[in-house]
């Protein structure tokens, strides 16, 4: 019988498996970004209110720079979801995302700076940062704000933040904004070179 048991250190992955389901049937109902973003929102929020489904492998920080997971990427690029790990004191440079995109705090804090262009096209703060602690989520795109600066709140630990957008993100071609208002075209690819396996479903012969 014990052979047909996972090993205890796999987690369930059913949390995120369901959760690409989920996006995949808004996706399929809903083209309009608002109710994308409050339903897929909504959908995120119930998803890092729970910590015990990140498979370690994605979860692990890099001392050179913050790490983009992808956990799954949409058959037809519709969406996809990446863990964002943040070593100490890591952060991006400005940057935009040209399409919808929903943040969710999973484990630490970070912070949130948005940009918008002044008259003259040099990029100002707006605001003060968002601090986003874990069950939080954040949204952006070209419609609800699209510029921003992001970074670990913590200088002596890891945070993790998962990530939805609408698109295969690591392949859009976007922007990163210096401070002086210059741009420069960006590809962001991904940190890691294999997936999580979310699709294996044999633990659930012990479920009913
Ligand atoms: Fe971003």
């Amino acid at each position: 019988m014990s052979h047909l048991h996972k090993p205890a250190q796999l987690p369930d992955t059913a949390r995120l498996r369901d959760f690409v389901g989920a996006i995949a049937d808004l996706l399929d109902r809903s083209s309009e970004e608002a109710e994308i973003l409050r339903e897929g929102g909504e959908l995120l929020r119930q998803l890092v209110a729970v910590d015990d489904w990140l498979p370690e492998a994605f979860a692990v920080p890099s001392p050179q720079r913050y790490q983009q997971f992808l956990l799954h990427a949409d058959s037809r690029e519709r969406f996809s979801v990446v863990s964002f790990v943040w070593g100490p004191g890591q952060d991006t440079p400005i940057h935009d995302h040209t399409v919808w995109g929903l943040v969710g705090m999973l484990r630490g804090a970070e912070y949130s700076q948005p940009f918008r262009p002044d008259a003259t096209g040099r990029l100002v703060a707006t605001g003060a940062p968002t601090h986003l602690v874990p069950g939080d989520v954040e949204a952006v795109s070209p419609t609800v704000g699209d510029i921003h600066q992001v970074r670990n709140a913590y200088t002596d630990q890891t945070s993790i933040s998962i990530h939805v957008y609408g698109a295969n993100i690591g392949a859009v071609r976007r922007s990163v904004y210096a401070e002086d208002g210059s741009i420069k075209p960006f590809i962001s690819g991904y940190s890691n070179t294999v997936l999580p396996n979310i699709w294996d479903r044999s633990a659930d012969l012990h479920k009913n």
